[in-house]
């Protein structure tokens, strides 16, 4: 199968938006096995999309679309598809029905024009959209393939992981199983980590090994196609083996897990306690681990210390140690995490002390960082880092570091 992306909409065009849509498809197509030849992006115009379909429909046997799908007069790649493919617009009862729930329960009138978010072409699989009212479709006409999205990211992209791509894999001939799994790593740039494992990337074709990094974290994206399941999970499992055995020390998690949803994993795994001092990051770090559900049982709360006389008067840092040895030093991140684990009363005692920029403090460059790491019946820790970037990126950085650490340190069986 070869796609073509169509993306419809005017603020494409004027720049306002970025075609993230036909990023995700990409993604996804290729995750199926399925060649993307082309993004197209066209305005709300009847003729320019009449163009741009015909066009397609001479290179691609699967055209996706997202948007235009809405109520408004400016939403028209349906009635324009059905136009060409000489399809009626039929009433879809279960979307009308879903329509008119949203607008009772809400309380809101439902106008005419919302009906028309409930018209599908006639012999279309219907696609449900769960978080909107427009439903999408698909349908296949000789041998090309009509799939409409869309246009809202929220909407696309559960509508077509739910329903878009089981369609297209009942679609494709081959009855090959892809499994995927993503690795993630931190502590390690991408182009370390890709030569530690140059030759298995070079070697690679079942699985087919992705790197991708941003925001200080590299992550490889595994994708095994086999007949069996179990024989793709199996290839996956040979390969993340050869991976781990490099660059094992580095890999923190899985898939969906981030930094800060391990950190708050293996705290309750170890039950232990954490409280932070922050400076240089002003509540981030705790910002971060209170986002995640069930921080509650682990984190015991936070002091932002930005201030010298915070840092002195709640949190006993003498103030010999701020004139002679500086906020920003090894000493003063070293006796944050320490009393901010006894004010605290946690297990765990975590302070971030640094320079985010664009000024020196007390003479020590710009992404020069302390992490103190304070654990009950260890000695305290201190972490000294230097970091490149903007005052965003070293910030990022350092609360980020700071959960390393803190999974580093629970690793080493507590
Ligand atoms: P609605 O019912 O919200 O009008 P629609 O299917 O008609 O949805 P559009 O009107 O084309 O879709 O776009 C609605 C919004 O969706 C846009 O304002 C934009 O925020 C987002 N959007 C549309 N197309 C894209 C795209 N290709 N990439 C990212 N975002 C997009
Ligand atoms: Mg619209």
């Amino acid at each position: 199968m070869n796609a073509e992306i169509i993306a419809v909409g005017s603020e494409l065009l004027l720049g306002q938006i970025a075609n993230t849509n036909a990023q995700f498809l990409s993604q996804q197509l290729a995750e199926l096995g399925i060649n993307v030849y082309f993004h197209t992006v066209v305005g709300d115009n009847v003729s320019r999309l009449e163009q741009a379909v015909q066009t397609a429909q001479t290179r691609a046997n699967l055209i996706i679309f997202t948007g235009g799908l809405g109520p408004t007069k400016d939403d028209l790649t349906k009635e324009t598809i059905a136009r060409m493919l000489q399809r009626e617009l039929v009433i879809d009862e279960a979307a009308l029905r879903s329509i008119e729930d949203y607008f009772s329960r809400t309380k809101r009138i439902m106008t005419e024009n919302n009906k028309k978010q409930a018209l599908v072409l006639k012999g279309a699989e219907v696609l449900k959209n769960d978080f909107g009212m427009a439903p999408g479709m698909a349908l296949t006409i000789g041998d090309v393939t009509y799939m409409l999205l869309p246009g809202p990211p929220k909407e696309m992209k559960p509508m077509f992981i739910n329903y878009g791509r089981p369609f297209l894999l009942n679609k494709l001939e081959r009855r090959e199983r892809i499994e995927s799994k993503v690795l993630r790593f931190f502590g390690i740039g991408e182009s370390q980590l890709e030569t530690e494992i140059e030759d298995l990337i070079d070697q690679q074709s079942n699985p087919t090994i992705a790197p991708l990094a941003g925001d200080g974290e590299v992550t490889l994206r595994l994708t095994a196609k086999h007949e069996s399941l179990v024989e793709a999970k199996k290839l996956l499992d040979e390969t993340e083996a050869l991976i781990v055995r490099r660059v094992g020390k580095y890999l923190y998690g899985y898939n969906d897990d981030t930094l800060f949803s391990k950190v708050i994993e293996q705290l309750k795994k170890h039950g232990k306690t954490i409280a932070a001092a922050e400076s240089l990051t002003g509540g981030r770090f705790t910002a971060e681990l209170t986002a995640i559900a069930g921080a509650s049982q682990v984190v015991k709360g936070g002091v932002v210390c930005y201030a010298n006389d915070i840092k002195e008067r709640v949190l006993s840092v003498p103030a010999s140690v701020l004139k002679t040895e500086g906020a920003v030093s090894e000493q003063c991140a070293k006796l944050l995490a320490e009393h901010v684990r006894a004010l605290q009363g946690s297990d765990i005692g975590i302070s971030f002390t640094g320079v985010a920029g664009p000024d020196s403090i007390e003479g020590k460059p710009v992404g020069t960082v302390y992490i103190g790491l304070a654990i009950e019946g260890r000695d305290t820790a201190v972490y000294p880092l230097t970091l490149s970037g903007d005052r965003e990126t070293i910030r990022t950085r350092t609360v980020k570091y700071g959960c390393f650490t803190i999974l580093k340190a629970l690793a080493a069986a507590m």
